[in-house]
């Protein structure tokens, strides 16, 4: 069972948050086969060409499932990571806010992607992401996570498919 892999550590990284560490699940050969194999299963290959991950951890994830299912892979970054030209978007966190970048030419016109991070909770950051991806001339077509925290609602916040392998 995948949630046999996750390890909680509360109060990280601030009071009051439960932290869900993906490290135990990445160290085991079985835990690392259950997520990448299984976030493979969760989505349909054709409906996409090319896999977005979101720093850090979507590129554990979205990087290894767009190699078992023989896709491309583009990272989207915090700032001042990317050497290209980029597109920026901005969005709010529960105190500040936080910006994440991609590359211009990172996707062709109308190339429909599956756009990959570990944890979905407000669904801030994913939001930003689809908007990325749209604002450089690409289609997000589906989201795919490791974990979902069901109870921040973060899906209704998204307007694609949300698929998940674990749910809060
Ligand atoms: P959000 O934008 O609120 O959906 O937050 C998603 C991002 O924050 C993801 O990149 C997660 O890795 C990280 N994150 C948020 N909450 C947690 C949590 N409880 N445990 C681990 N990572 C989290």
């Amino acid at each position: 069972m995948i949630q046999s892999y996750i390890r909680d550590v509360p109060d990280f990284p601030k009071p009051g948050i439960l932290f869900k560490d993906i490290t135990p699940l990445l160290q085991d050969p079985k835990g690392l086969e259950l997520a990448i194999g299984g976030l493979a299963k969760l989505v349909d290959p054709a409906s996409f060409e090319i896999v977005v991950g979101i720093e850090s951890r979507g590129f554990l994830f979205g990087m290894a499932v767009a190699h078992a299912l023989k896709k491309g892979f583009v990272p989207i970054r915090k700032p001042g990571k990317l050497p290209w030209k980029t597109a920026s978007e901005s969005y709010q966190l529960e105190y500040g806010s936080d910006k994440i970048e991609i590359h211009v030419d990172a996707l062709k016109p109308g190339q429909r992607a599956l756009l990959v991070d570990d944890l979905l909770a407000t669904g801030g950051t994913m939001e930003a992401a689809i908007k990325l991806v749209r604002r450089i001339g690409g289609t997000p077509v589906a989201s795919a996570f490791v974990i979902e925290l069901g109870f921040l609602g973060g899906k209704q916040r998204l307007d694609i498919p949300v698929h998940s392998l674990v749910r809060y």
